[in-house]
């Protein structure tokens, strides 16, 4: 077995047996990988405490062929804040959920780490609901998934952008509307957010473009992943 270090976010934990605990984590340099937490249930167990959702650790494994060991935990952030009511919960899980389902086990993938890092500190300060959509768009784009939408997917006009097609990935006009409507500001808040430049998205859009864009944006990743996900607010289910 080889020893490792590396900095991981907990994307959940289950029960093994009387003591132990899996542990699914989220690492910078190795990626998406399952480590048991001996005696993390135990209850002077060091470990234990730290390995709940949303931690973003230090950690230590044991790497083995089959099953990896996590040693050692120290917390970074524990994301305090995102538990203190239950929508900022909902938002940060539903961060969880998509790193999650668009990661690969034990295939590094660095430059989603921090960008989920970044989200899930930004949400916790600011409490906007804005970061997850823009967080979803971001994490899409780095898998290879950017939405189209500077022109109608059908005449390539750029006046008159009306609506979204989630299912196309692509905006439309007015003369050719097809999916759901979107404003004029979610509309610039997904351009910027997808140009790089997010905290821009968050001036131009009010409350409502803020509800919409983030309805849509749900509805592209599931449309692109092929599954519908668990975590969202249940107003925005469909
Ligand atoms: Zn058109």
């Amino acid at each position: 077995m080889a020893l490792i270090r590396d900095e991981a976010l907990v994307i959940r934990s289950y029960k093994l047996g009387e003591a132990d605990r899996i542990v699914l984590l989220f690492t910078k340099d190795h990626g998406k990988l399952r480590a048991v937490a001996k005696g993390s249930r135990k209850a002077k167990s060091r470990i234990g405490g730290r390995v709940e959702p949303l931690n973003y650790l230090n950690v230590q494994l044991w790497m083995g062929k089959d099953l990896h060991i996590l040693s050692q935990a120290e917390t970074i952030e524990s994301n305090f804040s995102l538990r203190v009511d239950l929508e900022s919960i909902q938002r940060a899980m539903s961060i969880l959920e998509i790193v999650d389902k668009l990661t690969h086990d034990d295939y590094p993938d660095p430059v989603l780490f921090d960008a989920a890092i970044r989200a899930l500190r930004s949400l916790a300060n600011n409490r906007s609901a804005m970061y997850v959509p823009a967080f979803f768009l971001r994490a899409m784009q780095i898998e290879g998934f950017r939405p189209s939408v500077e022109t109608c997917r059908l005449c390539g006009t750029t006046d008159d952008i009306v609506a979204f097609d989630p299912a196309s990935a692509a905006v439309t006009c007015a003369l050719h509307p097809i999916g759901n409507e979107i404003s004029a500001g979610a509309l610039k808040a997904m351009r910027l957010v997808l140009d790089g430049h997010a905290s821009q998205a968050f001036a131009v859009t009010d409350s409502e473009d803020e509800y919409q864009m983030e309805g849509l944006v749900i509805s592209f990743c599931e449309a692109m992943i092929e599954r519908k996900l668990k975590t969202v607010h249940p107003l925005l289910k469909h």
